[in-house]
Order: structure tokens, then sequence, then C-alpha cells
């Protein structure tokens, strides 16, 4: 069978889950009376030390949400050249929002600094629409699952705070950043104005993510849920897995491990050039071997070992719920055996 480290949206839901949702009580959430999802959505709120949250189906939708409430259509909204939520969510900020993107070059910082901030604000006037929005991603996924600090994070809202805009934090993978940094989310969380997180990718469940921020901010965000389609019926059912995914924070540290010894794995390997990753996001540069990043991928795949290019000789691999070290180790064997096979053999088959 195949090792899969595409990402770490591909996790099975465990038996636990199951039972949970089969044993779920119900009501319409759209109506307010699915005491499962209202339950998820206290637990998750209390958990990044937010006044409120609201259970929506994916990461996307939340962010767009966030992106909606926070903003007027024609402002601009300032992100790192490389975020999720402007690169990988079909140009929804404009087909949703209206909004225009400006963005700046966080490189490994992964988010702006405060200058960066400050130069790209455009104040509201006659002729500009104005700076609606800055927001930030934590762990950064396109960066190579980068872990930012909070300090970094703070530093960042404040910036926009004395500019008088708001912040938010796309946080899909926000227990990562905290257990590789041991920080309490809530702290993590403490300086913006909305974050997004995922309960279908480390933390294991099917579906799932919340978006989470004052109050009145999460009723404003519940209206442009049903706006966005996202107003489930007896949400419970998929909500009590992602309930029980809230006991997953703590083993992500074991993800982070395997994602290390994956990485220096690779690395021995001739050709391959893999940096320690923060967390559960492995970046495997091929260019020395010569092999462009899909035919790399190709390559693993023949060795039953899945990942995803991510540029031109760069592949991502993701430590998961469902990969052990040993799986890590066999990918690595596959993988080597793979390269090896190839370079020794090229031009005779
Ligand atoms: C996966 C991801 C999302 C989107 O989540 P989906 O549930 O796949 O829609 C948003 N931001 C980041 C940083 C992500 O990695």
């Amino acid at each position: 069978m195949s090792i899969d480290l595409r990402s770490d949206t591909v996790t099975r839901p465990s038996e636990a889950m199951r039972e949970a949702a089969r044993d779920a009580p119900v009501g319409d959430d759209v109506y307010g009376d699915d005491p499962t999802v209202n339950e998820l959505e206290a637990a998750a709120a209390e958990l990044v030390g937010m006044e409120a949250a609201l259970y929506v189906p994916t990461g996307t939708m939340g962010n767009q949400i966030a992106a909606r409430v926070h903003t007027d259509r024609g402002q601009e909204i300032l992100v790192d050249e490389q975020a999720h939520i402007y690169k990988w969510e079909l140009g929804g900020l404009a087909q949703l929002s209206g909004l225009q993107v400006r963005t700046v070059a966080a490189g490994d910082a992964a988010v702006p600094t405060p200058q960066q901030i400050q130069d790209g604000y455009v104040e509201q006037s006659l002729h500009e629409a104005g700076t609606g929005l800055v927001a930030v991603e934590n762990t950064h996924n396109a960066r190579g699952g980068v872990a930012v600090s909070p300090e970094t994070i703070d530093a960042a809202a404040d910036a926009a705070h004395e500019l008088g805009v708001p912040v938010h934090l796309d946080g899909a993978r926000l227990f990562n950043a905290c257990v590789a940094l041991d920080v309490d989310p809530a702290r993590m969380t403490r300086a913006v104005d909305s974050v997004m997180f995922c309960l279908s990718k480390g933390l294991g469940a099917p579906v799932g993510s919340i978006l989470a921020g004052s109050s009145e901010y999460v009723e404003r965000a519940r209206r442009v849920r049903k706006l966005f389609g996202g107003g489930m019926r007896q949400a419970g059912i998929i909500a009590a897995p992602g309930l029980r995914a809230l006991d997953n924070v703590e083993r992500l540290a074991d993800d982070h491990e395997n994602a290390a010894r994956l990485a220096a794995g690779l690395d021995d390997i001739d050709g391959l050039s893999a940096p320690e990753p923060d967390t559960n996001i492995v970046q495997v540069f091929s260019d020395e071997a010569g092999l462009s990043a899909t035919s790399f991928v190709e390559r693993c795949e023949d060795a039953g070992v899945l990942g995803g290019a991510h540029g031109d000789h760069l592949t991502r691999f993701c430590t998961h719920l469902d990969v052990s070290r040993a799986d890590v180790d066999d990918a690595v064997e596959r993988i080597e055996a793979a390269i090896e096979g190839s370079s020794q053999t090229s031009g005779s088959r």
C-alpha cells in the first residue's frame, strides 16, 4: 500500500470519531438548535481565547467569510505573496468580497513586518478605497509549514491596529505552530481579530473548520456563512468527530518528530535536499538529482510514496495521524531505492 504523504488532510476518521458521529445529539443548526455544533463552537472559542466561534465546512469558507465580514467592497487586503487566502482560494477575495489584493514579500519571516504593513497601507480617500484587512498565516503552508512566533504575529497586528486595520489569522494549522513553539493557542491569537483553524488537517476530523472572533463578529459571520451556502442542518453528525479532533492537538508533536526524521532521511539521499522542518510539512528539492518535481513525484509514486509537486524542483510531503515512524523509515527507503535505481539505470530502460 502506498504511504500517503500528499497532505495532512488525507487522514481517515478513527473508530471513536465514527462512533461519536453516530451517537451525536443533533438539531437544526441554522436555527441554532444543534447541541453538538454548539458544544464544538464553545470548546473551539475557549481553546483559541475568543468570545465566540462558528463551525464552517472548510477552511477556505472560513477565510473567505472572515475577509467579507472585515471589509467593504473595493478595499485592499494586505497579505504575504505566498498566502493561501490569496493564492489558493480561486480569487475568492475578488469574487466573493470585491477586494483588491496588495501582496508583500514576507520571505522567511512568513508574516509581513510592521514596516511592510505601514508601507503597504493605503488610507481611504476620495480616490482610494483604502486598506480593509491584513491577513497573516501560521503555520505558513507554502513557505514550508513555518511556525511563526506569537511576538511576530503581535507585531504585525499592532502595526495594523495602529492604522485602524483589523487582522485575520489563517491558522489552518494553528496548533502545529502552537505545539512546535510550546505556545498556548489563546496566546498565539491574542492580538488578532479573527482566526480560522481546520479540524480536518492534522487534527484528523473528516470535515470542518472553525472561524472565531468577538461575539459580534461571529454573529455577522453567521449571516455570511448562510449567504455563502454554508448554513448546515443536522451538522452535529460531522461536528461530533470535530470535537474528538480537539483531543489530537498535543499529538501533533509526533507528526513534527516524524517530519524531522523524514527530512533528515531524505536529505541524506544523494541529489536531494530537505531542510529541517518546523512542523509537519517537509520540503524536498530535487534539482541536484536533475529531476523536476513532477518527475520526482512520479518516481516516488511508482515506489509507493505519495507527495505533491509544489514548485519546479520542490516537492512537499506532509506527516499526519495516519503515518507512523515506521512508515517514515519505509518511505525514505523506497525513495532512496527509486532515486538510485533511476540514476544507475538511466538510459537502459
Ligand atoms: C488547507 C488550508 C486552507 C483551506 O482549508 P480547506 O479546508 O482545504 O478549504 C486555508 N489556509 C491554509 C494555510 C491551508 O493550509
